[in-house]
């Protein structure tokens, strides 16, 4: 390499060098930094884009590494913990040799793990250097920045015969849904089925069985097994043609999501604003690692949203990142504030927060949903 040359960038799957950018949403704060409530900023930001490789599919962050912030823990949502264990019982359901075998889980900084639910079912972890036959990965992978090589480590903890479980934010409804907010500093890939078998493929493994579940927007569940033990089943072919119907692979239709990106949040800052000259006030719910890019794109401020709630109470007297200033408070400064409107920022599981809210009848209260576009959700829909 001539000195002074740039070096290439390549891909975190294939590591091939036909990578193209996509998608820009400028630049953007690290989304699980949370500074101090009265922190000024401004934030540190780093360009926020998407990359997709003609290769092997995989879209990814670029090649402009923020850095990030350890992931604060979050509270687990209830609907993540019961995901949890109806996962671990589907599993062993449909497998039922996996039950009281050794297993190897690669963590997600998010929660959601399996482990306690697989002791349950006398299966034992594998020890150091152990291969299991039950290896699992609940939305860690996305942490890795090099995806390929990641793979790979999973591929080597996989004993001959066994399975590999590995669920992840899917790529499809982040398209379709316009889900551009879970798109952050941190979440290296942002993997469709065809992806990852593509790079699966590199590592000696294949896609036997795919579903899709209802987690962080629309996940998907894929189970792999090493190249030679798989029987790939016919939910491979449906979801793949699924993927390719919504344009998915394609630099052209993926880069409508830039478009469709900011649509959105120009939208969500004139409903608040149209909110706010009607002399209705709205309060936020949730300060996930969604709202720093989703308030920052809407140009909303505290003078639009005075402040947001959380669960965790580590998030309490800290703010969101970015231009927004909006605080993060105590669910219970919420309630006694009786907004007209709640946004519901933790979309994802606006069930789950609008059935806490209405528990004990709420106020009459209406809820805004920010995504694909922002609409009302009536309360009776919660169940
Ligand atoms: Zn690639």
């Amino acid at each position: 390499m001539v000195k002074g040359e740039a070096v290439a960038f390549r891909c975190r799957g294939c590591a091939g060098e036909n990578v193209v950018p996509v998608v820009d949403l400028g630049a953007q704060p690290c989304a699980d930094y949370f500074p101090a409530a009265d922190a000024p900023g401004p934030d540190p930001r780093w360009p926020l884009e998407l990359w997709l490789c003609r290769d092997c599919t995989l879209v990814q962050l670029g090649p402009v590494e923020a850095q990030v912030a350890e992931e604060p823990l979050a509270v687990e949502s209830a609907t993540s913990r019961a995901h949890a264990e109806t996962s671990v019982k589907e599993i062993l359901g449909d497998y039922p040799e996996l039950s009281g075998g050794t297993v190897f889980e690669f963590g997600s900084p998010h929660g959601g793990s399996w482990l306690d639910h697989l002791y349950a079912a006398d299966c034992r972890l594998a020890g150091d250097g152990e291969t299991a036959n039950l290896v699992v990965d609940v939305h860690g992978i996305v942490h890795e920045p090099q995806y390929g090589d990641s793979l790979q480590l999973r591929a080597e903890r996989l004993a001959p015969g066994g399975l590999l479980v590995m669920e992840f934010h899917h790529l499809l409804p982040l398209f379709v849904g316009n889900q551009f907010d879970t798109i952050r500093h941190g979440h290296w890939a942002y993997v469709s089925l065809r992806a990852l078998r593509n790079v699966a493929a590199l590592h000696g493994l294949a896609v036997e069985s795919v579903r899709q579940v209802d987690m962080f927007g629309g996940s998907l569940m894929v189970m792999l097994r090493h190249a030679a033990d798989a029987k790939p089943d016919a939910s491979i072919a449906v979801l793949l043609e699924d993927e390719d119907a919504a344009g998915i692979a394609d630099e052209v239709q993926l880069g409508s999501l830039q478009e469709a990106a900011w649509h959105a949040a120009g939208a969500l800052h004139d409903e608040l604003a149209r909110h706010k000259a009607a002399g209705r006030t709205v309060l936020g719910y949730g300060a996930p690692s969604k709202a720093p890019v989703l308030l920052d794109l809407s140009r909303v401020t505290t003078d639009l949203l005075p402040f947001t709630v959380d669960m965790a109470p580590g998030k309490h007297g800290r703010r969101i990142p970015g231009g927004c200033l909006v605080p993060i408070r105590p669910i219970a400064e919420l309630k006694a504030a009786r907004p007209d409107v709640v946004l519901v920022l933790t979309w994802d599981i606006a069930d789950e927060v609008i059935a806490q809210l209405e528990s004990d009848g709420g106020w009459g209260t209406s809820y805004l949903v920010p995504l694909p576009e922002p609409h009302e959700r009536e309360r009776r829909e919660a169940r």
